[in-house]
C-alpha cells in the first residue's frame, strides 16, 4: 500500500502515520524526519537546509524530491510506504507522479486529515509541554511564532495539494479534530478497501 498522510504541521499525521506502520508493516517516510536527521549528521544537505527549517519555511523542491526519490528505492519500501509532509506543493505532487510512474508503482490513496487552524496553535503548545514533561527535546519549530509561519506555508504552497488528488479520485477526507481513537477508525475504515 502506498498512501499519503495531507493535513497541516499539528494535524496528527506524525501519530497516524507511526500507528499505521505497526498496522501494516510499511515505512512511514516523513520528509520533517529526515530533514532534522540530516541536520544532525551535519551532511551536505542537512548544511543546506539547517536555516530554512528553522524559520519554519518549506525547503526547495529539488532537495525534498531527491531525499524521497532515494528513499523509496530502499528494500524496506518496496512492499509500500506512508507518505507524511510530502508532497507540499503541486511540484513535488507531480514529481512523485514521475516517480512512480518511473517505477511502475501506483499510488493507493491520500488521506487529509482536516482540521481547525484555529485550534492548531493550542495543539502545538500542548505538544511543546507534554514533550518538556517526558524530558524529551522540543522541536524548535514547534515554538508558537515559527508554527506560524509553518502555517502560513502550508497555507500558501501545500492547500492546493488536497484539489490535486481529488481530481485524480484518491482523495479521503477525514475530521482529524476528532479524538484519536476516532481519527484512526475512520481511517482504517477507508483503508480497508485498499487491503
Ligand atoms: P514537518 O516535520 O513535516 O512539519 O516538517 C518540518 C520542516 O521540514 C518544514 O517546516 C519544512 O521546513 C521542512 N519540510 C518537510 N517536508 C517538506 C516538504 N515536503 N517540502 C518542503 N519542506 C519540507
Amino acid at each position: 500500500m502506498r498512501l499519503i498522510l495531507l493535513g497541516p504541521p499539528g494535524a496528527g499525521k506524525g501519530t497516524q502515520a507511526t500507528r499505521l506502520v505497526e498496522k501494516f508493516g510499511i515505512p512511514q517516510l516523513s520528509t520533517g524526519d529526515m530533514l532534522r536527521a540530516a541536520v544532525k549528521a551535519g551532511t551536505p544537505v542537512g548544511l543546506r537546509v539547517k536555516a530554512v527549517l528553522e524559520s519554519g519555511s518549506l525547503v526547495s523542491d529539488d532537495i525534498v524530491v531527491g531525499i524521497v526519490a532515494d528513499r523509496i528505492d530502499e528494500p524496506d519500501a518496496k512492499g509500500g510506504f506512508i507518505l507524511d509532509g510530502f508532497p507540499r506543493t503541486i511540484a513535488q505532487a507531480e514529481a512523485l507522479d514521475a516517480m512512480l510512474a518511473r517505477k511502475d508503482m501506483k499510488l493507493g490513496a491520500a488521506i487529509e486529515l482536516q482540521v481547525d487552524p484555529d485550534k492548531l496553535i493550542d495543539r502545538i503548545l500542548r505538544r511543546a509541554e507534554q514533550a518538556m514533561a517526558a524530558g524529551q527535546p522540543v522541536r524548535k519549530d514547534d515554538d508558537p511564532e515559527v508554527f506560524k509561519t509553518r502555517l502560513a506555508a502550508y497555507q500558501r504552497d501545500t492547500a492546493a495539494v488536497t484539489p490535486y488528488y481529488r481530481d485524480r479520485g484518491v482523495l479521503h477526507v477525514v475530521d482529524g479534530m476528532a479524538p484519536i481513537g476516532n481519527v484512526s477508525a475512520s481511517i482504517d475504515e477507508i483503508l480497508a478497501a485498499y487491503a
